[in-house]
């Protein structure tokens, strides 16, 4: 065996794995092979504060780059300043960690691999090599077990003339026109006159047009009064959003006992697609089995990811309210009410913990969208008619 695991993409999931089998595990000979031409490529990761553990916070600080104690939301109806912790990961980080946590030669960026087995993987220049478990890592893959739909975002990390003025980040400015589906603009305030800014849809659609998008970050700049200097850098991204599936036909497709991880176990969260505290979960559970073949990881990451998608059926619910029952123009309203509940509930819901009461004062109350719509619309979805 060439090593004892191969990890297959150097994206964030298999980068998280690599740094805490080197904190955990160190004697473990861990390899990654990445098609890109860096690690972690061109991200930054956020989440919040409470989606984390105790634990989890401390192995995982090194790779914060900006931290904040507050974050705020805008809708047409209501503006909230919420006192929940909120922090950015960059991947220049995350790389720069695990390269420095990997022995020389253990790491092959540029090089995608093109077949998977268990314990092989072959790379584009034809070269096999063997471990004890291979981990894909891949990213999103072509699937037909799951219904999905889309965040799509482009986002540019800007400078300008004079000071924006935030104190924390704007997770949602849902006070733009609506257009494509749920639209907000989210901010976050690197330093006094250094910005990112992401335009966002919640769409049916997973097309994404740059230059359109690019226009509505230069819109939105003027809109807050912001003279821009200078765009420092630019990321855009396509995140799966589940409104349903099937978690045991989407494992049995793919090569059969191959573990994965990240967005290749359907490892997001249902509704934001953040999937930064689910990589970090995975990353403790692979560390912490006591064998590290392929037959344990698999079992460990596939019973992890059916019984985290299982739990998270209401959100699924919620997704099909949202994309199935509102009219484009009317999804807004689904969130601006959500944000009409008491901080610890969202912070919950956000950490995909939510308890049974949150739920029913989620879904009481006067529904931002007509009752009976909304009910036929879920029935049709059981039906398998919507
Ligand atoms: C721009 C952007 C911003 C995001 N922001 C957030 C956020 O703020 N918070 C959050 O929680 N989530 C965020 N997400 C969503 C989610 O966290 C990311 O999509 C996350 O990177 C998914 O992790 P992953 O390990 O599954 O895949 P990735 O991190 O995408 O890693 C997959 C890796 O596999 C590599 N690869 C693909 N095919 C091959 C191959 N054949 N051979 C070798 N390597 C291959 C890719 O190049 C890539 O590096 C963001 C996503 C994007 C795109």
């Amino acid at each position: 065996m060439d090593f004892d695991i191969i990890l297959a993409g150097g994206g964030l999931a298999n980068g998280l794995i690599a740094l805490r089998l080197a904190q955990l595990r160190p004697e473990v000979r861990v390899a990654i092979i990445e098609a890109g031409p860096v690690l972690g490529g061109n991200h930054t990761w956020s989440s919040f504060t409470n989606d984390l553990t105790a634990a989890q916070r401390d192995w995982t600080a090194p790779l914060f780059q900006y931290r904040w104690d507050e974050y705020a939301v805008r809708f047409p109806a209501h503006s909230r300043t919420l006192a929940a912790g909120y922090g950015s990961c960059t991947s220049e980080l995350l790389a720069a960690a695990v390269t420095g946590a990997l022995p020389p030669g253990h790491i092959l960026t540029g090089m995608p691999v093109v077949a998977l087995s268990p314990t092989s993987v072959t790379l584009a220049d034809q070269r096999m090599l063997t471990a004890a478990a291979v981990i894909d890592g891949r990213g999103q893959g072509p699937t037909k077990a799951l219904d999905l739909r889309w965040q799509k975002f482009l986002g540019q990390e800007i400078e300008l003339a004079e000071p924006h003025g935030l104190t924390g980040p704007v997770i949602m400015d849902a006070t733009v026109p609506q257009r494509d589906g749920y639209r907000f603009v989210y901010t976050l305030p690197f330093g006094p006159r250094h910005v990112l800014i992401e335009d966002t849809y919640y769409s049916d659609g997973s097309d994404l047009s740059p230059d359109l998008l690019r226009s509505h970050l230069a819109d939105y700049a003027v809109s807050q009064g912001w003279t821009i200097t200078k765009i420092i850098r630019e990321e855009h991204g396509i995140l799966p959003l589940g409104i349903g599936g099937n978690i045991q036909a989407f494992w049995d497709e793919g090569e059969a006992g191959v573990p994965r991880v990240g967005l290749r176990a359907g490892m997001f969260h249902p509704v934001t697609g953040y999937s930064f505290p689910d990589a970090v979960a995975i990353a403790d559970l692979v560390a912490g089995l006591p064998v590290l073949d392929a037959a344990t990881i698999y079992r460990a990451v596939r019973d992890h990811s059916v019984s985290a998608w299982k739990a998270r059926g209401m959100y699924r619910l919620l997704n099909r309210m949202l994309f199935l029952a509102a009219l484009p123009d009317e999804r807004y309203r689904v969130l601006e009410r959500f944000y009409e509940h008491d901080e610890a509930l969202v912070g919950r819901f956000y950490a995909a913990r939510p308890e049974l009461r949150d739920w029913m004062q989620i879904l009481s109350g006067k529904p931002p969208i007509p009752v009976l719509r909304a009910m036929t619309t879920l029935l049709k979805y059981e039906l398998g008619r919507a």
